[in-house]
């Protein structure tokens, strides 16, 4: 560690800055040739095009405000040489967790200089790595070296100085990962690089911006956690490289195209060592949905489980920029919830990434896929509970459905359910094409049978299926069963038919999906 500027002075702000390499500290491959490759330089060059944070008398402090001073050490010495970014993965991200886990106690805060490329992924991996945070950690890199005349990399340093010394600079402390780039202060476990050109560089599509940097940094503090709420446990570092990395296990992202064929799906999906697939979706969730395609996830997914080869997992996240996956919406992701995949609601795909590798390293194999669907670091802005109940006996009026199942300790009562619906696969019923044919769903109720069809002291919510002769998805919105009345730990779903009625169906499920607790939204 190099110490450049440092001032023992208690009242003033501590920031230690990590150089990773990036563009900011690149320069032409061949001195003196402008047009060869661009490789990252030594931080000693990269120094010398930050004048300014050189300004105390003594020479040993970067002064902001009036008369406060933020104190800056530099570590460039994480990686054992700077890299361009593409070259940074999941052990990097570690690196990085470590050094500032063992300083963490003698600073305010952290800001990483690092490529754009991959910004976001580290951005994301240290949100996850990094439990427990009380103090900024702020990435920021440029999109022009620093050593050009035009660079956005000056600003984009010495702002991040100001939000990691939020001590002496009294701007509101940010404890969370953030990137800050261009204008904006964004959630990094949101982000994604929008830009290969523009100072702008990255956005945060389904979150709003932590702040806005103008004439004035100004931060939203109704989205950051409150003093009050910070953590109290110590920091924490979760070691995916010891339980991840060194075992072999492998994550990666597939993207689903137009005409998806099942024999390249299965190549893929046979990889030795994947234990984690992000499975990437048109729309909100949508894929193929041909019997083969269905089958190949299933068998994919289960024969893991059959070979003792847990964990696996799949994380279905969409591949537009904005909005988030809905499983069984369309009956194009219903076969998803049949074959175990789990939503990835509106995370990122950086967010996924990282995601999964903490999951797999921090979670035992019971709440695994629990764990992926709940906001952990505010990465979705939704909670999502998916629940399968039995399906396959016929409903007549005479014997009812029912059927119950418990709800996580995370799906507490005072949580704020933003929908909750029921889904039905393969329903068939003894009406003639074209009859509508009715189901009362019921919540709760002790004692189902025809008679608690109308009863407002039962909770219910009729679904209308117009009869077309062949097996049908569908579904029901029960939101407003769940919001009037706290979620119990068991949940009973039961299904009233009425009289002449004979139904089947495959199977059901309940999804709730309740605000994250730390969740900022786009308005
Ligand atoms: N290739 C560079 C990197 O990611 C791009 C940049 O920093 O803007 O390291």
């Amino acid at each position: 560690m190099t110490n450049i500027y440092l001032k023992k002075n208690s009242d003033e702000a501590r920031v230690l800055m990590i150089y990773t390499g990036g563009t900011i500290g690149m320069g032409p491959k061949t001195k003196g040739d402008p047009t060869s490759p661009l490789v990252p330089k030594p931080f000693n060059e990269l120094l010398e095009f930050l004048p300014g944070l050189d300004e105390e008398p003594d020479g040993n402090g970067f002064r902001v405000d009036e008369g406060r001073g933020i104190h800056v050490e530099y570590d460039d010495t994480v990686f054992d040489e700077p890299l361009d970014s593409s070259n940074v993965g999941p052990r990097h991200w570690v690196k990085i967790a470590r050094v500032i886990e063992k300083h963490y106690a003698d600073f305010d805060g952290f800001v990483i200089l690092h490529g754009t490329d991959t910004m976001s992924y580290t951005g994301s991996g240290l949100a996850f790595i990094l439990e427990n945070l009380t103090k900024p950690v702020v990435l920021t890199g440029s999109q022009l070296p620093i050593s050009h005349v035009r660079t956005d990399g000056r600003n984009n340093v010495i702002n991040a100085i100001l939000i990691a010394g939020w001590r002496a600079t009294f701007l509101p402390r940010i404890p969370e990962v953030v990137l800050c780039f261009g204008e904006k202060i964004l959630r990094a476990v949101r982000t994604t690089k929008v830009s290969a050109s523009g100072f702008h560089g990255f956005d945060s599509p389904n979150c709003q911006p932590l702040g806005t940097i103008g004439m004035d940094i100004v931060i939203n503090e109704d989205f950051i956690p409150k003093e009050a709420d910070l953590p109290k446990s110590p920091l924490k570092v979760h070691d995916i490289e010891k339980r991840v990395l060194n075992k072999g296990m492998r994550i990666r992202r597939i993207g689903v195209d137009p005409g998806l064929d099942e024999e390249w799906l299965n190549t893929l999906l046979e990889a030795k060592h994947l234990r984690g697939l992000i499975l990437e979706t048109f729309g909100t969730g949508n894929a193929p949905t041909n019997p083969e395609i269905c089958e190949a996830f299933r068998t994919g997914i289960f024969r893991e489980k059959a070979e003792d080869r847990w964990p696996w997992v799949v994380v279905n996240i969409t591949d537009c920029p904005e909005g988030a996956v809905e499983l069984g919406l369309y009956d194009g992701s219903s076969a998803f919830l049949e074959s175990g995949v789990v939503s990835g609601s509106d995370m990122t795909r950086e967010a996924a990434f990282a995601k999964i590798h903490w999951a797999l390293a921090s979670q035992p194999e019971i709440r695994l896929l629990r764990s992926l669907q709940i906001s952990q670091r505010g990465e979705q802005s939704l909670n999502i509970f998916d629940f399968r109940y039995k399906g396959g006996s016929s409903i007549t009026p005479d014997s009812p459905y029912s059927d119950t199942q418990t709800t996580p300790r995370e799906l507490s009562s005072r949580a704020f359910v933003e929908q909750a619906v029921v889904r039905l696969r393969n329903i068939t019923c003894n009406k003639n094409v074209g009859d509508t044919v009715r189901l009362h769903i019921l919540v709760n109720e002790p004692d189902p049978r025809n008679e608690c069809i109308g009863d407002p002291s039962v909770l219910q919510s009729i679904l209308e299926v117009d009869w077309q002769g062949k097996p049908t998805f569908v579904c029901v919105d029960v939101t407003e069963l769940f919001r009037k009345h706290q979620i119990p730990t068991d949940v009973t779903l039961s299904i009233v038919v009425e009289d002449n009625t004979i139904i089947d169906f495959d199977s059901l499920y309940l999804a709730i999906a309740t605000r994250a607790h730390n969740a900022v939204y786009h308005s």
